[in-house]
């Protein structure tokens, strides 16, 4: 017997990465397949249309732009026909009682989204680091992402899911969520929870 996906479902197997244009998209071109290798079933496509950052998401006396504000925005400008929309900001992001954050997404819903500007080492005063980079990159995209399939944040600190209070933590950790999240990532990613709020 052949199993004939319903378009809706189809849907939910693909994700877009959404640029700002502020973003040089040849930095991030690589993440479509490092991140097919840690969620396997689901399609990655790069969006070619790049979109304006909101000016009511600058927040000018932190010059930082508020995450919240950004995935909120996301919901509204998203072409339809995928299951979750990562957005991949440069800018500084910060949500409320936090200083900063390196993304935010909603959990169990379609909108996450990342910002570059804290991942070059240069920003901790190291020189350039493609490798470093873009490892951090995946990092933080799988973080979010995982968030948008379900999934909270796990005590092991080697579990790409344990929250990053800085950028020490987040190269501590692997590219892959540990196998108990894994677990759970892989049934929700099968069956799908009920809509929750925004998470960092
Ligand atoms: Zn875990
Ligand atoms: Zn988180």
């Amino acid at each position: 017997m052949r199993l004939i996906l319903s378009k809706p479902y189809y849907n939910k197997k693909r994700v877009l990465l959404l640029c700002s244009e502020d973003v040089n998209l040849k930095e991030i071109s690589f993440l479509p397949n490092a991140l097919l290798e840690v969620f396997k079933t689901i399609a990655f496509e790069i969006s070619e249309h790049v979109f304006e950052l909101p000016s009511y998401a600058y927040n000018k006396h932190r010059k930082q732009y508020n995450s919240t504000l950004l995935l909120e925005y996301l919901s509204i400008i998203k072409p339809k026909g995928y299951g979750k929309y990562l957005g991949i900001v440069n800018v500084d992001l910060y949500a409320n009682g936090l200083n900063f954050v390196f993304g935010e997404a909603v959990l169990n819903g379609e909108e996450a989204v990342i910002s570059l500007h804290r991942l070059r080492p240069e920003f901790y005063g190291k020189a350039p680091d493609e490798k470093l980079f873009r490892s951090r990159i995946l990092k933080e995209a799988v973080h979010e992402l995982g968030h948008a399939f379900g999934l909270t944040h796990c005590k092991k600190p080697e579990c790409v899911m344990h929250f990053s209070n800085s950028i020490i933590d987040t190269d501590f950790k692997s590219n892959f969520p540990c196998s108990s999240c894994q677990i759970k990532l892989f049934n929700m990613i099968k069956t799908g929870i009920s809509k929750n709020t925004a998470y960092q």
